[in-house]
């Protein structure tokens, strides 16, 4: 394919495919809004789907230094504070899926995406710049390009990426909707020193608590010093205090600290009948914007890049009708499963206590079993 690869948006999915591209050899130009990648977001689980893509970008010694390996998921009964099940991880995920299950802040990821990129080379990051209008040209791409400050420029290109998020303008060029549905969900999300939890959240475990229309995750970034909090309920509640007035102490005395809460609507999709149209395809959020339920948004996002990149990289006549078949399927359901565990998570009365009693009976394999066909994927290349 002649010229660069462009890739509007420098957030996960951008960042990765850049650097997918650039161990395959292929150049790109990467176009990001904002004035400067700041060190934004908060807690993320990495997967193994997503942290072994990862490893073989060669990002593995810089995971290690930065995530948490946790021992297990642990699920509590909010309102009475019981634990449900433990799902053991660990040593388990990694024998089981051929990658660690991790957590992290999102910031240090981004961080490590960069500096591997700057190590690679072949590409050029551009800030400030946001992607106006795109088009395909007889034999590659336009983008229209604003600078932050000031003026524009027409950038052409072999190909183009839309990694550009939930509010993706590169989803007009593949004639797909570019509104976002309201959820009627927010997430309250806030990083706090460890030292400030309550004893009863493990440090070395992820930590569910569910409740009657919301939910608490809890989980070590930092390697252990901080604790990722996200609570996600109904987006009418004054905060998180609200949402969890009726839970057991320790989620109350958690919510209580006060930590700084940043408020965060939640907006997805249904699944997408395309993910690209020619050589302009869609990564990302962009793509496929999902409820968190399954933390799967930036593992998919990875999956995206390093199929696309790959493809890209062979010598196929359209890599981009491939790259759409190869994940086309995957993506829908994951946005549709991740429908249907949000409303699970939020079960009240009866089906909240039927949903506990099969939790706590399930053999924890076949909990673990249930999690194959997320974390247990491979490319197929
Ligand atoms: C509460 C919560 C918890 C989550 N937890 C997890 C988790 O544990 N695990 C997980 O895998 N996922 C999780 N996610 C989802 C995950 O954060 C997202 O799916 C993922 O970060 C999306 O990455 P992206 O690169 O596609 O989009 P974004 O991160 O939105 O990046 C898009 C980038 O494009 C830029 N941009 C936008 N428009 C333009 C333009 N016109 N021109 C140039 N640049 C542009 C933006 O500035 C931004 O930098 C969670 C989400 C939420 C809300």
């Amino acid at each position: 394919m002649e010229g660069p690869a462009l890739i509007a948006g420098g957030g996960i999915a951008g960042l990765t495919l850049a650097l997918a591209l650039a161990r395959r050899g292929r150049p790109s130009r990467l176009f990001e809004r904002a004035p400067a990648l700041e060190a934004t977001g908060a807690g993320v689980q990495l997967s193994p789907n997503a942290g072994r893509i990862l490893e073989a970008l060669g990002l593995g010694p810089a995971l290690d230094a930065i995530a948490t390996r946790p021992e297990a998921v642990s699920i509590v009964d909010a309102p009475s504070g019981r634990r449900l099940k433990r799902i053991t991880f660990g040593a388990l995920a990694e024998r089981r899926w051929g990658a660690p299950y991790r957590v992290l802040h999102r910031a240090d990821l981004q961080a490590a995406l960069l500096e591997a990129i700057a190590a690679a080379g072949a590409v050029e990051i551009t800030l400030g710049a946001e992607l106006r209008d795109m088009r395909e040209t007889a034999d590659g791409v336009a983008i229209d390009i604003a600078h932050a400050t000031g003026g524009g420029e027409t950038v052409e290109g072999g190909w183009l990426a839309g990694a550009d998020g939930l509010r993706s303008v590169v989803r007009r060029a593949v004639k797909l909707p570019t509104s976002v549905g309201g959820s009627a969900l927010k997430a309250w999300r806030a990083v706090l020193p460890a030292s400030a939890l309550p004893t009863a959240f493990d440090m070395a475990e992820v930590t569910l608590w569910l409740g009657p229309g919301a939910h608490l995750v809890v989980y070590p970034v930092r390697k252990g010093r901080e604790a990722n909090v996200v609570v996600i309920g109904d987006d009418r509640a004054a905060g998180p205090a609200e949402l969890a007035a009726s839970w057991a102490a320790p989620a109350r005395e958690l919510i209580a600290a006060g930590p700084a809460w940043t408020p965060w609507p939640l907006h997805d999709r249904p699944p997408d009948a395309r993910m690209h149209r020619g050589r302009i395809a869609l990564v990302g959020d962009a793509s496929h914007a999902a409820l968190p339920a399954l933390a799967q948004g930036a593992g998919f996002a990875i999956e995206d890049a390093a199929v696309l990149a790959r493809l890209v990289a062979s010598d196929i006549a359209d890599p981009f009708a491939a790259y759409q078949s190869a994940r086309l399927m995957r993506v829908a359901r994951m946005q549709t499963q991740a429908r249907k565990q949000m409303r699970i998570d939020h079960l009240s009365g009866l089906a909240a206590m039927a949903r506990n009693a099969a939790l706590a009976a399930a053999p924890e394999a076949a909990l673990r079993r249930g999690l194959d066909w997320i974390y247990g994927w491979r490319d197929q290349g």
